[in-house]
């Protein structure tokens, strides 16, 4: 049953208003929205639904303060939408000044699965998807409210709430191939999916960037310098790790230099666990900064990043980097199974022979076990129960 769309969303609007009050005194933006985007009350975000319809409405609450609506031939709160076959993309921009006319997009998906999310509670079954992709979704939100409150940038900054993202990439598909500014001027975008999360204990101050290579030399830089050397320790990584998981192929497709933020796939991935409590504020307060930073170095610089076909797939600079955050995480092992134990230290080994090699004998068969033992470690730390690891900040 569906009810009535004008009176489901006055309701829903002033319940998700009063509850960001509630919150307002005592607590940062991120974790206002989050609570509210990750609310039962949005029944999961599954596109087409009421509860869709209610994160849509807050998110165009939230961005009418600091942007305006991206599709300049609608009006009113039409105009921050992009619908397509069963979605609505939320899309919004802050005008640039002197380069006005080249963009930089961030995004994140608000979508997620609905009300039948795997659970170890059988009293609930929704899926809050508070770090996939509540915290992402929450991250552009305080990112755009820091652009706005430093002035206008020099190019438009975009703002890009994807739908449908858990279907197959299909809200930002729509985008690429319908885009409402020209990709051609589209300098760089930056992709936010699973956010404030951690995977085990011993990585609460690892994160991951994938894909910098994407844009040359020039983006991997930026990334870089906006990592720089704070308390969370953000990896690169190469798109292939990534796994074609998120938003950020489409840009790739399509020839847009492109990042993409994430914590990766833990034991609360797509279940109904997947709530505010487990989600790590202190990282994703980190990783507003460090984007916030990335997307300043983009709005601002003179010149652009070039795009670069991902080639090679993987590099030795990944091959150190797994090794690293292997060797890290070899304290938690005994959470996991023996089987799983002896595949986890059969990849440390194979990491440990392909960096002891050199640079210089890295190929093809490297790159396949880099990216076939990653492939692996991350289905093995998908398993167990859901827990958000906080405990030393
Ligand atoms: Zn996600």
């Amino acid at each position: 049953m569906r009810f009535g769309p004008r009176r489901g969303n006055r309701a829903g609007l002033v319940g998700i208003v009063i509850l960001a009050v509630l919150f307002a005194t005592s607590c940062s933006t991120l974790v206002i929205d989050d609570t509210v985007i990750s609310s039962d009350a949005m029944q999961g975000r599954q596109n087409d639904t009421p509860g869709s319809v209610g994160a849509q409405n807050y998110l165009i609450y939230r961005l009418k303060p600091v942007a305006v609506g991206l599709d300049s031939s609608r009006t009113g709160d039409d105009a921050f939408k992009q619908p397509f076959d069963a979605g609505t993309n939320i899309l919004a921009k802050i005008p640039g000044t002197d380069k006005a006319d080249e963009y930089v997009i961030i995004g994140a998906h608000y979508d997620h699965l609905g009300i039948n999310c795997r659970t170890s509670n059988d009293a609930d079954h929704i899926c809050n998807g508070a770090t996939d992709n509540g915290a992402g979704v929450a991250a552009l939100l305080s990112i755009a409210g820091m652009i706005k409150a430093d002035g206008p940038p020099r190019r438009t900054v975009i703002l890009a709430l994807w739908d449908r993202e858990e279907d197959g990439l299909l809200g930002s598909k729509y985008y690429t191939d319908h885009p409402l500014v020209p990709l051609a001027k589209t300098v760089a975008y930056i992709n936010f999916d699973i956010q404030g999360a951690n995977l085990l204990p011993s990585l609460q101050n690892t994160s991951f960037a994938v894909g910098a290579e994407s844009g040359g030399a020039g983006l991997t830089t930026l990334v870089k310098n906006a990592i720089g050397t704070g308390p969370l320790q953000t990896r690169l990584v190469s798109s292939i790790f990534g796994q074609g998981r998120s938003d950020y192929v489409n840009f790739t497709a399509v020839g847009v230099p492109n990042v993409f933020f994430s914590d990766s796939t833990g034991p609360c991935y797509h279940t109904a666990q997947d709530e505010v409590s487990v989600v790590d504020f202190w990282k994703l307060e980190q990783q507003v900064k460090i984007a916030d930073k990335l997307a300043m170095s983009l709005t601002q610089a003179d010149g652009r990043p070039t795009f670069s076909p991902t080639n090679p797939l993987a590099t030795f600079d990944d091959a150190l980097t797994l090794q690293s955050i292997t060797d890290g995480a070899i304290s938690d092992i005994a959470r996991f199974t023996p089987a799983q134990q002896t595949q986890l230290l059969a990849f440390r080994d194979q990491l440990n022979t392909v960096v002891a090699a050199g640079a210089a004998n890295f190929d093809a068969n490297d790159i396949s076990t880099l990216v076939g033992g990653a492939a692996t470690a991350v289905g093995i730390l998908t398993t167990g129960a859901c827990d958000g690891f906080i405990s030393h900040h």
